[in-house]
């Protein structure tokens, strides 16, 4: 890309600079960037107050934002904003979240001839959502240019109805690649107009395939225009098309990953596969509160889960492939709106989703690989708020751990299975509270406290029962025949003293040393079955907290005392230590080397196992 101008600019999580969400912080210390604030936000800026105001756009734009409560550009739209009014093409490398859509959008608004009726900005998306996410921003910043109209055209919609919007004239078409394509070729979407085309996550256009949609459209496209890219990553091909279809761009990189994520706590369960529903049900009774998203792999899996939580008493909701573009719509509007609290979806359909009140996502099957993690969890943490993500792992799929983890920018912690006695505690407390709340709040009015009261004394009087006792009857009632007490086999969340085989590989959190998984657990487990005849068991004082892999402890075994490799026996790791088994007989000053030895930066403190502590 000759004379490209390239920037690159900290966002969220810097402290340089700021998020959308955090940037309207930075002007409000006092304020919380919710929802709830940015309208609250509506009655107090005025547009001459606007940090937009520098652009130059007109008073309309400047109105808009202020009463959707933007008050200052992000970082990607102070880079992205001054280079599009200029005229020059852009690839920006930025994710959701960073306030990209505004970045685009707004200079593209302001520069639109508002008398000519045909396409003039182009905006090409992967998915219908984040179309319809797209348009929605665009009318949003609109609202108050009266001869503006976005039109969004994707799959899945009745083809005549957007025809008839597109003849009714639009300036701004967003679609996505194929219905756009459809457009084009029966004719109904005229871009002999057009003056600028905006690729969406073009690498997420990539990964589905579209690429060559989106070339066809760039060939169609008139000689003078300008093209922006955005995508939150730069496959090759992606690059092949920047070079090929944008004319000296300027270069935008928003560095986001690492502190999205950092607003992200992130954990990951091992689980055997037989039980990840068990596992699930465990995890939303203790971890669920607000919106919870359930990712799983297929779309069978979808309803697999979905029809075991509803047998649970949850309300869920499934977003596939299958799921018709209007149920679909409908679907997100219940989970913003609070109807229902879990989503289960596929990747595909979860793309681009945008809702606030995401507390906590489930990664039921563990994604494709590390860009699909991180676009998961990013469904999380939105609009400046924490989010929790929970990682589902079989012990076969331990060894990926590492490839999300890079992708992610930070270490996913382990956790373990609620088990009974976690989710009971957390029964208790909840109905303690639930029963503080009734008390110092009544959900009734005067008239039915007093029929309730009437019915509590008819019933001491008749049963001659103490008020303790109806209270008590009471609080049972309010469990509403569902048992107080989870009493079931939790077996498969703890740790039992297994002997080797088959179980070791079956239930295991540690690795042998082959890297197949063992057994591990929270509580301190011993390792079953004794070393071989002319083996010792070592104890050492690093485990999976500190990250500590097979590997390590081999290398700086092997490197201190000069063992081969090989002659070096089991190693079982558990949570803050580990077991490893060496020859009989090592010479006292190799055992006291050893003694000072440090792994990962931390002492590895050895010491001999007598035969009762293993
Ligand atoms: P995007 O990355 O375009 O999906 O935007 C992420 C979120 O940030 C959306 O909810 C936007 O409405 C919001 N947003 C974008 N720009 C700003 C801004 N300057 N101030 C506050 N919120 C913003």
């Amino acid at each position: 890309m000759a004379s490209a101008t390239a920037v690159t600019v900290p966002c969220a999580g810097d402290s340089s600079a700021s998020s959308p969400a955090t940037a309207a912080q930075t002007a409000e210390p006092t304020a919380t960037p919710t929802a709830e604030q940015a309208a609250a936000a509506t009655a107090v800026p005025t547009a001459e107050a606007s940090g937009f105001a520098r652009f130059g756009f007109p008073p309309e734009i400047l109105q808009a934002l202020a009463e959707i409560g933007y008050r200052e550009p992000s970082p990607i739209q102070q880079a992205a904003i001054p280079e599009l009014l200029l005229g020059r093409d852009l690839v920006g490398q930025a994710q959701t979240g960073t306030g990209k859509t505004a970045a685009f959008a707004l200079p593209m608004l302001a520069g639109l001839d508002p008398e000519q009726r045909s396409p003039q900005v182009l905006v090409l998306a992967p998915t219908r959502e984040l179309a319809l996410q797209v348009a929605d921003a665009f009318n949003s910043y609109a609202a108050r240019l009266s001869r503006v109209r976005t039109v969004a055209v994707y799959g899945g919609a009745d083809f005549r109805d957007q025809i008839h919007q597109l003849k009714r004239g639009a300036q701004i078409v967003v679609g996505t690649p194929g219905r756009v394509m459809d457009h084009m070729r029966q004719g109904t979407l005229d871009l002999s107009g057009l003056r600028a085309l905006v690729l969406d996550e073009a690498d997420e256009m990539l990964r589905m395939g579209f690429i060559d949609d989106v070339e066809w459209v760039l060939e169609q496209l008139p000689e003078q225009r300008q093209v922006v890219l955005f995508s939150a990553t730069m496959p090759a091909e992606i690059r092949r098309i920047s070079q090929q279809y944008l004319s000296s761009p300027a270069e935008i990189t928003i560095r986001t990953k690492a502190a999205d994520a950092g607003r992200i706590r992130q954990r990951y369960l091992t689980v055997p596969a037989p039980h990840k529903l068990a596992a699930l049900e465990r995890v939303l009774e203790s971890e669920g509160g607000e919106g919870v998203i359930i990712f799983a792999r297929t779309k069978a899996i979808t309803l697999t889960v979905a029809e075991s939580l509803e047998a649970h008493g949850y309300d869920v909701a499934v977003l596939n492939g299958d799921v018709p573009q209007a149920q679909r719509e409908r679907t997100i509007e219940r989970l913003k709106s609070g109807q229902v609290d879990i989503l289960v979806a596929t990747d595909v359909a979860a793309r681009g989703l945008d809702v606030d009140r995401i507390g906590l996502v489930i990664n039921y099957d563990i994604p494709f690989d590390g860009e699909a993690y991180v676009h998961r969890i990013g469904r999380t943490g939105r609009a400046g708020r924490s989010g929790e993500a929970i990682l589902f792992l079989t012990p076969r799929e331990r060894r990926f751990l590492g490839g999300l983890e890079r992708a992610a920018g930070k270490p996913i912690e382990p956790m373990e299975v609620p088990g009974n006695a976690t989710i009971n505690q957390h029964r208790l407390d909840r109905l303690r509270q639930r029963l503080t709340g009734a008390l110092q709040q009544s959900g009734c009015s005067e008239e039915e406290r007093a029929l309730l009261s009437e019915i509590l004394q008819r019933v001491a009087r008749e049963q001659d029962c103490s008020p303790e006792q109806l209270a008590l009857a009471a609080l049972e009632l309010s469990l509403a025949g569902k048992p107080l007490l989870l009493q079931g086999n939790d077996d498969f969340t703890t740790v039992r003293a297994n002997g080797p085989g088959r179980d070791r590989d079956r239930d295991g959190q540690g690795r042998d040393r082959g890297g197949r998984p063992l057994r591990r657990g929270g509580r301190e487990e011993r390792p079953q079955g004794p070393p071989e005849a002319d083996m010792e068991r070592f104890r050492v004082e690093l485990g999976w907290r500190d990250r500590v892999k097979p590997g390590n402890l081999v290398g700086a075994i092997a490197n201190e005392t000069g063992l081969d490799g090989r002659s070096i026996g089991r190693i079982q790791i558990f949570d803050t230590h580990s077991t490893v088994d060496l020859p009989r007989g090592m010479p006292e000053e190799v055992f006291t080397s050893l003694r000072e030895l440090r792994v990962l930066s931390k002492p590895l403190q050895i010491s001999r196992l007598r035969n009762t502590d293993r």
